[in-house]
């Protein structure tokens, strides 16, 4: 089992480092409107830049704020010299166009890696700041020794904020990479040929054992609500005894996401001090 509570700690010590060295870290998230699970993601991130030693502002607005205030309250920030990086937690109420909030945050504040010119650069196989998920990911892969070039790598989930950017970061480390989907047939045909398999699709154990390639790496970005408060992944945890790596859920991928967002936001502050390129 792949420990990502224990990594996620450690990334959370070199963030705190990082933030005491540079003196200075400033980040701030915005919430529109009160929708539960956003609240308690939002609480996480602001306890985790907090414990960081962040400067973290917390930006609650009205769920009726509208598109000209949102837009205005992110110009301020962009502005602002003392933040170094912006989070709007989403999704946004119906009213507010999600594209063009996105775009109007300053990509070298973006650490949610969500902004076009941000993904573009990830496309281009450029240093940028890329969403935490994926870059948690790949922080276990690297951590556990895995080795990405050349081997066979299978994303199974093409989303904006998860599979597409994972593929990128896969296919910079040289793996050959096949991205799946929902209208892919014979999902098993291409997930048996995987030597690192990488589960991002919303469907509580749609990966069987039976769809495991024997020794293959397998993360499970799943986050599944079942009965209750309790959490199943998209793999089913009979693949253990199949594969050589699992994470299991929760405990894998989940804690990683939010110490590679500050550490996003320790190489967005680099970067905007001129002592990094933008980001890796
Ligand atoms: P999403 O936007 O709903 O994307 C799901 C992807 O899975 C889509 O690309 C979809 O294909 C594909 N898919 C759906 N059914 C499929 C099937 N039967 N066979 C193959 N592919 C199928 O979800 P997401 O935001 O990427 O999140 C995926 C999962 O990860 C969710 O459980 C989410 O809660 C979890 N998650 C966890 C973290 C974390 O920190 N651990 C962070 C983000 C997300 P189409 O494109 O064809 O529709």
């Amino acid at each position: 089992m792949i420990d990502g509570k224990a990594l996620a700690a450690k990334v959370r010590e070199e963030v705190a480092r990082d933030v005491a060295e540079l003196g200075h870290v400033g980040l701030a998230t915005v919430l529109v409107g009160d929708d539960p699970a956003s609240h308690i993601y939002i609480n996480l991130k602001q306890k985790a830049a907090q414990e960081a030693g962040m400067q973290a502002r917390d930006l609650k607005l009205p769920a009726e704020t509208s598109e000209e205030d949102l837009l205005q309250t992110l110009e301020e920030l962009n502005e602002d010299d003392s933040v170094d990086g912006i989070l709007v937690q989403l999704p946004l109420p119906d009213h507010l166009d999600e594209n063009a909030i996105i775009e109007a945050i300053a990509p070298r504040k973006d650490i949610d890696g969500i902004h076009p010119f941000n993904a573009g650069r990830l496309y281009l196989g450029r240093p940028t700041l890329v969403p935490g998920t994926p870059l948690g990911v790949l922080r276990m892969l690297d951590e556990y020794e895995i080795p990405l070039e050349g081997a066979r790598a299978v994303v199974v989930g093409r989303s904006a904020i998860v599979g597409k950017p994972m593929a990128h970061l896969l296919l910079q480390r040289n793996a050959t990479v096949t991205i799946c989907h929902s209208r892919t047939e014979d999902l098993q045909r291409h997930t048996l040929d995987a030597e690192v398999l990488v589960a991002a699709v919303g469907r509580t154990h749609i990966i069987g054992a039976d769809m495991v390639k024997a020794g293959a790496t397998v993360i499970d970005v799943g986050m599944n609500r079942g009965e209750g408060k309790k959490v199943y992944g998209d793999v089913d945890p009979s693949a253990a005894e199949v594969a050589a790596y699992l994470t299991p859920v929760p405990g894998g991928v989940g804690p990683m996401t939010v110490a590679m967002v500050m550490a996003n936001a320790v190489s967005a502050a680099k970067a905007r001090r001129g002592l990094v390129s933008p980001a890796t």
